[in-house]
Order: C-alpha cells, then structure tokens, then sequence
C-alpha cells in the first residue's frame, strides 16, 4: 500500500514537472538553468563555461583572496579518482555543484562547498585508446539548461541529466572507421552544441559540428579541409570554394587533417563562433600536398555562425603547416584600446610562437610578434603572413632542419588567461626544438603516415641505434643533440598585447607548466611539473603562496564563490602527451580534485610509494637490422603515448608504462598476450593484433629490450 502511494506521489509530481518544460524543471529541482544571458555576463560567482564564459578569459572577478591574504589559502577539501592519470579539465561551477571530467571521457559531480560525491558517469571508452594521438584525457563538460554534455573519446557526444548524472541522449559524431577521437569540452550557444574532434596524427579529416541540445540531432557540420572530391552535401561546401585553391594538387590522400580538438570562443554582439583549426595529415606538406599551397583551413581561426555553421571569415596563422602547428590553442575575447580605439580583438597564441591580436569582427589582422624564440620564420608580414625561413621546409629542401619551436609548441592547449586589470595576458610558455627529417616512405600507405622521419629523435648516445652511427653535429645553428619533443624550458610568460612585448617571466622549476587563472585580487595561479599548484602576483611575478599537490598539474584553475567565500578549484593529475616524454617521475602522484579557500584546513594523505620497477632486460640475440625495424614500428605505433626511444616517463600502475621497465618485455608470449591480444585493456592498453603481425611484435620487444640494455650500460 505505502509503496503504491509513493509511487502515485513520484507519478504525479513526474507530470508536473514534464509538464513545464526544461528550463523549469532545473529551477524546480533548486538551480537555475544555464542560458546564454548567464553564459555572456557570468556572475562572478560561477565559472559557468570552460574559460568561464562565452569571451574565455579565464579571469576571476572575485577579489576576497588578494596578494595580502594569499599566504592564507589553504585546502578546503579534495577528491582523490582512485588512480594515476592525465587530468586537463577545467571545473566548470553551478549552483552550489561542481562539475569535471577525467580520463576516458568520464565525468563527476560534487557539492563545491564539502566536496561530497553526487554522481558519476563512465561512457567505457577504454575500447577506442587506439584511435588516440595522445592519451585518453579530457579538457571538461559543458552546461546548459538542465543538461551536461561531454564529448566521449569513441566520438559520442553524450547529454547528462545534471541533477542525476542519468544520459538523456548520445549521438554518434563521426563513423567508427575513422580513428577520430574527441578530448575537447563542447561548446553551448543557442541550444546548439558545438564539438570538435582530434586524430590529426592518424590520417583523418577534420570537422567541427553542431547539435541540438535537446534531441542531440546534428545541426550542421563543417569539414575544415577539402575532401579527396567534390562536395560533401554540409554547410562546409561553400568555404570549401575558398579552401580548394589553395591545394593546387587536390588532397591526395582524402585526409588532410585539420582537426579542430580545442580552441573555441563566441562573441554573442556579432554572434560569431570562433574555432581553432589543427595540423596537416601528413604533417610533411611536400607530401600532403604535392602541389604546394597554403591548404586551407589549417592552422586557422575560423569564424561561424554558431546556430548553422555558415563561414563567414578566416585568418591562417600557419600556411602550409608541415610542423604539426596547429592553431587549436586556447582563443580569448577581448576589447582593447588600440591607437585610441576600443577594438573587438581575438587574442592567440598558437603553437608556432606568434601572438596574434585580431579584429575579431573581420578577422583582420592588427598585430602580431613573436613571443618566444623561433627559427621556423623571422616575423610576421603586413598581413599577418609568417616570413618563413627557407630551411624550415624539410620535404622541400630534403635536408634535416631542427625547428623551433617543436611540435609541442611554444604554447600548447594549457589555457592562458587575460586580466582586464592588468590588460595582460599570462601564457604557460614552452621553448623546444625538434629534427623533422623528410622521409616521404614513413608508414608505407598507411593512415598514420607522417611523411618525415618518426626515429628522427634519437639524437643522444642512450638512445641512438647501433645502425645509425654516430651523433650528428651542428645540424643547424646551434641546436644540435636536442633530444625529439623534450621541452628545453617551461615559463609563465606575462604578454603586453599593445606593446608586444614581455612584462615578466616566471621559470619553472620543472619543464612543464599547466594552465592559468587571473583574478580580480592581483593574482595568477598556475600549477607544473614540480607538482607545485602556486600563486604569483599579477604585476611582477613573484610567488606569493605554493602548496605541494604530490602531482604533476597540466589543467587550468577556476575559482567560484559561496556563501561568501572565494573558492579555487584545480585538476591535478599527470599524463596526457608530455607525460611519456622528460622522465619527470615524480610527477606521477595521485589524480584528483582540490578546492582551496583562506584558512582551509583539509590535508591531504601521505603520498602513496611508487617504486619504479628496475631495467632488468632479458640479453639481447637479435640482429640490428631487426632492431631497427622494430625503431620504425615503435616510432609510428608506441612512441605517443610510451614515449620518445621508449624512455617513458615512468607513468603506471594504470598510465602508459616505461616499456623499459616492463615484465612483459621478458617473454615474447607474455608481450604479445598485452600488445597483440589487449590483456591489459581495462587499463587503456589497446589490443594491436589487427595492425602488428608476429613478426612486427617481435621486432617491437627486440627494439625495447635494446633500449633497456643500452640504458643498462650507460647508468
Ligand atoms: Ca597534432
């Protein structure tokens, strides 16, 4: 009887509610919806949206923690995710809940002021690691109305009830026989959401596109290159007119790449959606397009309208990429004083080291310079057009050119953040260099060919193969030995915008810094690979407050206030692609949740033990020649998330092992049970047996095990 009465009640209280719509049923359950009129003007106590509003400044209005009280700050509470792995997202904050997503695409609620656990949600993307460039991470959720959505790794965008954590709908993005993946935060305007996808490195063709927030039915869709040919039926048919010319030889291969996986802002004055578009597939353009060109959209902002998608202006920052330099990174709206003019601007920093300074109505450009050293050109044209230096087009000249920045980027997708206050921008700087050797045959034919020399990074006597002889000197001027992606500094770089020039640097004392936060109280807050999350002043850089988070910190902050008290809230967590890469092992701590406030007096457990295995390598019998065939195999198939020469960066017991140090490499049934059969699935550890014959497995372990003895002799 009693059931039957409560199950009336829940009835009709479950008509009610379906009876006023949406919107109310979120007010009805004790929040307010997210709408774009939150989303263009956010109180200043939310962080609603993934740079916080629509402009994705990433600065913080509140101002109750100053440079005089920040010695203060303290942990209010933390949430440890049970595991070791690469955490990027930003928390998005709501109505008294904060929202975040963690690797594999999987997403959490909790009460922002205790920290309690109100739901999760696992899509099982474990399946699809194989189709990742770089690690199964993902860079947040979104709001709005009563819903969150996240864009899944496998290419489902997903609708959460966001009271429940309950899905309300999925669509399919892209078919399952491309190796896209999605690890960036969708975007909500208009009741459109907008998501993009990644795979550059893995023969694809990029396109960003919009669904209805309600039903998850697809809007519209745009291609960011052109197809192998003809039209595509989308509304990116009539850009492609623009595009097309400038692949004078077509797009041989049907991929191109041009993945929009980051980047993306909105003006709602000009109802402009702003998307950063990726690299080339192949990244060697004397491959990708033998005709030459500046194969557009790649290495572009583009600008659309975000309710059909219809192009309306673009502005390349990377013609002909051949670098991996993608123009993917953090964009921020701004309106700046220029010349005694208030200008709507579009503030960039993308991957090939220029700052780039927007009229973001036009897409003209209005300044721009180098913010860190570069080789690859020597200054931008009137234009904005990169004067690029002859050298840096390796499958042109087919000489070896070490290029700098590398494909890392003098900045990568770690956001920046501008102060309103300062009219600053505070970007997590990286100097690095690489060796693109062109090798038109990489990969034979296949989809993850890149067109240059994927081994090319075994400079180092540790690392080099006994067939390559010795180490090569003076490459080109002056940086030679670099070894392949491994940053050579890290900084927080304070940008002037009007004056183009550096106002401060702050160096880390590791080679990585994560993603930045301003706010209204003078400072700047930033975690880095020293496992340090840090407060510095906003106007000169000094470090006013540090606290030890036990782990590497990539993602950016937010902070949020409650009942009168200023929160900030950060994702610590180590992985993604510089993980594998630098062997910064300490870095490699418990993955979790931690909100600050003034005399917050939470503490966080001793760091767990994490003993690195020994390199203990079975004696090796193979000859050269099969070692190095197994170098090619490492370099195309492991090396992205195992690390450059198979010096991982010591990540496990569930993030991408040092394979030196790996039992399996003892016996080859053993390797080829995780390799080829996925015994180790669960942990992200593909099963590789449709791509890797027997003979390529043992190829593999034979390279592996010569890089554990060669590690051996030398330490
Ligand atoms: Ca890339």
């Amino acid at each position: 009887m009693r059931a039957s009465r409560i199950g009336k009640r829940l009835a009709l209280a479950l008509a009610a509610v379906m009876a006023v719509g949406a919107a109310q049923v979120w007010a009805a359950a004790g929040g307010a919806p997210v709408t774009a009129a939150r989303l263009t003007a956010a109180a200043p106590a939310e962080w609603l949206g993934h740079g916080r509003d629509y402009y994705e400044q990433r600065f913080s209005p509140l101002a109750r923690i100053s440079q005089a009280n920040v010695k203060s700050l303290g942990l209010a509470w933390h949430f440890d995710f049970g595991e070791r792995q690469g955490l990027e997202a930003t928390p998005l904050v709501h109505d008294g809940v904060i929202y975040v997503s963690t690797d594999f695409s999987e997403v959490w609620a909790f009460d922002a002021r205790t920290g309690r656990k109100l739901w999760d949600y696992k899509p099982g993307t474990q399946y699809w690691q194989i189709n990742t460039c770089c690690s199964p991470i993902n860079r947040g959720v979104a709001l709005w109305g009563d819903k969150v959505f996240v864009g899944a790794l496998d290419g489902r965008l997903i609708a959460l009830n966001a009271k429940t954590g309950k899905v309300v709908w999925s669509t399919q993005t892209f078919p399952k026989d491309t190796r896209l993946s999605i690890t960036g935060a969708p975007r909500v305007i208009k009741g459109v959401v907008v998501i993009g996808n990644g795979g550059a490195e893995l023969g694809v063709r990029g396109f960003v596109a919009g669904y209805d927030a309600q039903t998850g039915k697809q809007k519209w869709k745009f291609y960011t290159v052109p197809g192998k040919s003809g039209d595509d039926g989308q509304v990116s048919d009539a850009a492609m007119k623009i595009a097309r010319p400038t692949w004078p030889g077509g797009n041989p291969s049907g991929f191109g790449g041009g993945t929009p996986w980051d980047g993306m802002a909105y003006d709602p004055e000009l109802d402009l959606l702003y998307v950063g578009v990726g690299n080339g597939s192949p990244w060697n353009a004397a491959v990708r397009s033998p005709g030459g060109g500046d194969n557009l959209f790649l290495g572009s902002v583009i600008a659309i309208r975000p309710e059909t998608g219809q192009y309306v202006w673009h502005f390349q920052e990377t013609p002909g990429d051949s670098w991996d330099y993608t123009s993917t990174q953090p964009i921020i709206l701004a309106d700046l004083k220029i010349n005694g003019q208030l200008r709507k601007t579009l503030l960039h920093a993308p991957k090939n080291g220029f700052f780039y300074v927007l009229d973001r109505a036009t897409g003209r450009f209005i300044q721009g310079k180098n913010y860190g050293p570069m080789n690859w050109a020597t200054g931008l044209d009137a234009n904005g057009r990169p004067i690029e230096n002859p050298a840096a087009r390796y499958g042109d000249t087919k000489k070896p050119f070490v290029a700098s920045p590398g494909p890392g980027g003098a900045h990568d997708w770690q956001p920046m953040s501008f102060s309103p206050k300062t009219g600053l921008v505070y970007i997590p700087a990286t100097e690095s260099n690489y060796l693109y050797i062109d090798d038109p045959t990489e990969g034979g034919a296949g989809p993850t060919r890149l067109g240059y020399n994927t081994g090319s990074g075994a400079f180092s006597a540790v690392t080099r193969l006994p067939s390559q002889g010795p180490a090569p000197a003076n490459i080109n001027e002056g940086v030679a030995g670099a070894d392949a992606a491994t940053p050579r500094s890290a900084y927080i770089l304070a940008w002037d915008p009007l004056k183009q020039e550096a106002r401060f640097r702050v160096p880390m004392l590791k080679t990585f810094n994560g993603g930045l936060l301003s706010t209204a109280g003078g400072l700047v807050f930033g975690g880095n690979g020293a496992n340090e999350f840090a407060a510095y002043n906003d106007a000169t850089g000094e470090r006013l407050w540090t606290f030890d988070t036990q782990t590497g910190v990539l993602a950016g902050p937010a902070s949020y206030e409650l009942d009168g008290v200023q929160y900030v809230a950060l994702m610590a967590g180590w992985g993604g692609t510089v993980a594998p890469y630098g062997g910064l092992t300490d870095a490699n701590g418990p993955a979790r949740l931690m909100v600050f406030k003034l005399g917050g007096r939470d503490k966080l457990p001793p760091k767990p033990p994490y003993q690195r295995p020994p390199i203990n390598p079975p004696a090796q019998t193979v000859s050269i020649a099969e070692i190095d065939k197994g170098a090619a195999l490492f370099a195309r198939n492991c090396q992205r998330c195992h690390g450059g020469n198979a010096i991982g960066g010591g990540l496990g017991p569930t993030g991408p092992a040092d394979l030196r140090r790996s039992p399996f490499i003892q016996a080859q049934a053993a390797f080829d049970q995780v390799v080829s059969k996925g015994a180790l699935q669960h942990q992200g550890m593909a099963a590789f047996g449709a791509e890797l014959d027997t003979g390529m497995t043992q190829a593999l372990r034979a390279y592996i095990i010569h890089q554990a003895n060669q590690t051996k002799t030398i330490n």
